[in-house]
Order: structure tokens, then C-alpha cells, then sequence
């Protein structure tokens, strides 16, 4: 996979960004919820540096990327943007060790071996790794994601005595569905099974990531804490 090269049309990636603001003020007023709480993840992946540049040059602070590589290139060519880089996608165990230390957020923790292997290096870097664990609600097969039933002896038994990463909240790629009420009720299952897990835990785990371009609103007024929106912001991806 190599750098993504696209013109950017700044006009328009502005007034898409705007309008995705607009409308998470929205979601927060129509649910009683202050606009600080929810995070704009905006997810670059498979778009140019310059689109990142572009964006980041409107004040904007929250970027996503899904490809190990990617991201580091990104990162190595860009040492000067002042941005949070969130990882997103799913993590190989093998490459744990590129990512532990080099972004604010992991979002998709999803297995143990993988757990073993960020937390090995955070601490090789006398670091703590902030991360998300990615929960399959849906029990779907083919997607990653710790399930139900395995989550609160993941964080008791496997999280707590690994000091180098601090677990901060949920995250969930539900089902996909082109109606986003269908979705809605999975973002609901995932703020109950946190609130559920912190009075049985000694852990808040305050962050909920959850919701896509096709669902976002939905997620917020849910409860979602960090909405990862790609595709309405910078338009379709270069594959
Ligand atoms: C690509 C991706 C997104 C963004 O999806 P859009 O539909 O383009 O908004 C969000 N979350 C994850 C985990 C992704 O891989």
C-alpha cells in the first residue's frame, strides 16, 4: 500500500466538515448533551496527507487511520501537525509494537494476544497505553471484538494486571445496516453494558466510541463519546 495521492478540494472538505459539526451539535442539543463531551475522530485513512493538512488547518484536532503503515508514514512526513492520531482498525499482534506509544488512542483492542503485546511494549517505553476494547456485540463471526460474555474477565484477569495500558471505554462496529435506527439499538447495548461493567469493575471506562457517517447521530444520542466519521468529511476512499 502506498501514500495516497488526491486533489484536495478545500472548499468542499470545509463545508463538509462544518455541516458534520452541525449536525453532532444537533444529535448533543436534541439529547440533552453538551457538545465538549463528543469527540469528532475524523477518520483519514486511505486520504492524502494534504487532506489531514487541510483539515487540520481548520482547528481541527482528532484524526483516525486504520493501516499500521499508513499512519506511520503520515506521521513521519507531518512531525510538525499539532493532531491526536487515534488507531482504529483491527491491530495484528505482530505490529502491536509500532503502535504502543505513537498514538493518544487504541481504539480496537479486541484479543488477549494482542493485550499481551501492546502492554509489553508500552512498558518497554515506560509508557501507558490508553485504549478502547472493541466489543462484538453482534457475535458476528467475521468481525473482531471481545464478546459479551468474555468482557469482564478480559478487563479483571487480563487488563489489570497489565500496568502498561489504561483502559478507557468501549468501542463497537456493530452490523452494518443502510437504515441507522436498525443500528441504534446496538449503541444502546453498548452504554448499558458499560454502565453495567463499571459498577461491577473498580474501572469508570467513560469512553464510548461508537458511530460511523451512516450513524452517527443515532450514536450520540445514545451516549456515544467519540463518533469516527470518514467518508462525510473527506468523501469516498481510495482503495
Ligand atoms: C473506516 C472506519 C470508519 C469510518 O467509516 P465512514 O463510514 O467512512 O465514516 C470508522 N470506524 C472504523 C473502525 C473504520 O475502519
Amino acid at each position: 500500500m502506498t501514500m495516497i495521492t488526491e486533489q484536495v478540494d478545500e472548499k468542499k472538505l470545509a463545508s463538509n466538515y462544518r455541516k458534520v459539526v452541525d449536525e453532532i451539535a444537533k444529535a448533543c442539543e436534541k439529547s440533552g448533551r453538551k457538545q465538549k463531551d463528543v469527540t469528532l475522530v475524523a477518520v483519514s485513512k486511505r486520504h492524502c496527507l494534504d487532506c489531514v493538512r487541510a483539515l487540520a488547518g481548520l482547528g481541527h484536532k482528532d484524526f483516525g487511520e486504520s493501516y499500521v503503515q499508513e499512519a506511520m508514514e503520515k506521521m513521519d512526513q507531518a512531525p510538525d501537525l499539532d493532531v491526536r492520531w487515534h488507531f482504529i482498525g483491527g491491530l495484528q499482534s505482530n505490529k502491536a509494537k509500532y503502535v504502543a506509544g505513537n498514538f493518544h488512542l487504541v481504539h480496537s483492542l479486541d484479543s488477549v494476544k494482542l493485550a499481551k503485546e501492546l502492554n509489553k511494549k508500552a512498558e518497554a517505553l515506560n509508557t501507558v497505553q490508553d485504549v478502547l476494547i472493541q466489543v462484538n456485540l453482534a457475535g458476528e463471526e467475521q468481525k473482531s471484538g471481545i464478546s459479551e460474555q468474555e468482557l469482564q474477565d478480559f478487563i479483571i484477569n487480563v487488563l489489570e494486571n497489565k500496568k502498561g495500558l489504561n483502559p478507557k471505554g468501549l468501542m463497537l462496529m456493530p452490523p452494518w445496516d443502510p437504515d441507522p435506527e436498525k443500528t441504534r439499538p446496538y449503541f444502546r447495548q453498548l452504554r448499558e453494558l458499560r454502565d453495567r461493567l463499571a459498577g461491577e469493575t473498580n474501572l469508570a471506562l467513560p469512553e464510548l466510541s461508537m458511530g460511523m457517517s451512516n450513524d452517527f447521530i443515532q450514536a450520540i444520542e445514545e451516549g456515544a463519546t467519540m463518533v469516527r466519521v470518514g467518508t462525510s468529511i473527506f468523501g469516498e476512499r481510495a482503495y
